[in-house]
């Protein structure tokens, strides 16, 4: 027999404690719920490895027993953490099956050690089993590591299904923790890739995330998840370029909400803020995918449609100011209110050459006609 399985196990312990404190360390620097999670995880895992081996000193059916419990403890960790990865919250029916298999694993304990060794096997492959479903349901088309992470799982189930196979071939094996054989040898060597795999995939699953939260917020508005000025004047500026040579009109609408400055007076900030998020929501419901809307600053949004003349413009501009002073947003303490917005519309005909500023100012000086002219209103700028 060429592998030594003490070797494999003291590996295991090694990889465990060496995993746990990276993750510790780089915590500080990488704060996230299901990090956290999973690295408590990793913690009952080592803690279990070393209940196997403290056989050496404690009774063997307190290793046994309690050596099997830390595992399922671990393993639970790690489903709660891919629960907070893919919900944000973790599943309370996750504490109750633990519950289940530490009571099952003492109850399980006198039995024949064949039965024994499947009962804790089949109770192993029944708890990892809900985070591998939920990655395949729910995290396949996420981050690609997630995808890892399940695979490291299912081998993870494959050695406990191994464990319970070599117990019915070898069901006389005095000590299979240190028994050379093909089916401890297996196992614990299935355990190693398996905490290789699902630890680093996780971590390199939050740091999937984290880059492209990152990339989001270079581009994006923190409370209206808009594309940000500098982001939406480079894609103006594309859509334009690319209008040239096709000959397809641009448009512009640029939309400022009205007397937003009392709303903040009146019913304070947060409910400010509110208002810009539904009404991002709301005018977002209105547009075609290829339109964006964007938060050029404070209450003043523009809306870049491609492929889109004055008259589309206008009525996509009117669409958006009826929805909005339909919108009714709720503030506790004042009850409804409701906005308006007024907006100014300004085309690139048929790719004409003009640049992203130009035809900002043009719209920009039309929003400002309509503010003049009363509000709750659209004008379209003269073509060029
Ligand atoms: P007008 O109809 O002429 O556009 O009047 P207005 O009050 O909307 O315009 P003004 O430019 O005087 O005020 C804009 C207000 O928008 C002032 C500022 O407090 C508010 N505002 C800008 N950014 C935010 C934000 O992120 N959150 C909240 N709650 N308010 C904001
Ligand atoms: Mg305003
Ligand atoms: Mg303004």
């Amino acid at each position: 027999m060429l592998i030594h399985i003490p070797t494999i196990v003291v590996t295991l312990i090694l990889g465990y404690a060496m995993l746990a404190l990276q993750m510790s360390v780089a915590r500080k620097s990488q704060d996230s719920a299901p990090l956290r999670m999973w690295n408590w995880g990793n913690w009952a895992m080592l803690a279990a490895f070393l209940v196997f081996i403290g056989r050496l000193v404690v009774p063997f059916w307190l290793s046994i027993t309690v050596g099997h419990m830390l595992i399922f403890l671990g393993l639970a960790l790690y489903n709660q953490a891919i629960f907070l990865f893919l919900h944000n919250a973790t599943e309370r029916g996750m504490w109750i099956a633990l519950g289940a298999c530490c009571v099952a694993t003492a109850a399980a304990y006198p039995l024949d050690f064949s039965l024994r060794v499947s009962v804790y096997s089949a109770l192993g492959v029944a708890i990892l089993a809900p985070g591998v479903w939920q990655i395949v349901r729910h995290g396949w088309s996420r981050e690609r590591s997630l995808r890892m992470v399940a695979s490291a799982l299912v081998l993870c189930a494959a050695g406990f299904l191994m464990r319970a196979a070599d117990a019915w071939v070898y069901p006389l094996a005095p000590d299979p923790l240190w028994q050379p054989g093909v089916g401890p040898a297996a196992t614990f060597l299935l355990a190693f890739l398996s905490m290789l795999g699902s630890g680093f995939g996780f971590i390199l699953a939050a740091l999937e995330r984290s880059a492209s939260h990152m990339e989001n917020l270079a581009t994006h508005d923190g409370l209206t998840d808009c594309l940000n000025r500098s982001a939406a004047v480079a894609l103006l500026g594309n859509t334009l370029q690319r209008a040239q040579r096709t000959g397809e009109s641009t448009s512009l609408v640029m939309l400022d909400l009205d007397h937003f400055k009392a709303v903040n007076d009146k019913y304070g900030h947060r409910t400010g803020d509110e208002v810009l998020r539904k009404f991002a929501q709301t005018a977002r419901l209105r547009l075609r995918a290829s339109d964006v809307l964007a938060r050029m600053g404070g209450e003043e949004f523009a809306l870049i449609l491609p492929a889109t003349d004055a008259v589309g413009a206008v009525h996509v501009a009117e669409s958006v100011r009826a929805a909005t002073e339909a919108l009714v947003i709720h503030d506790l303490k004042e009850g409804a209110l409701s906005v308006t917005l007024s907006a100014g519309v300004a085309c690139a005909v048929g790719g004409s050459v003009i640049t992203p500023d130009q035809l900002y100012h043009r719209a920009d000086t039309v929003l400002y006609a309509a503010k003049a002219a009363g509000r709750n209103r659209i004008e379209l700028a003269a073509d060029l």
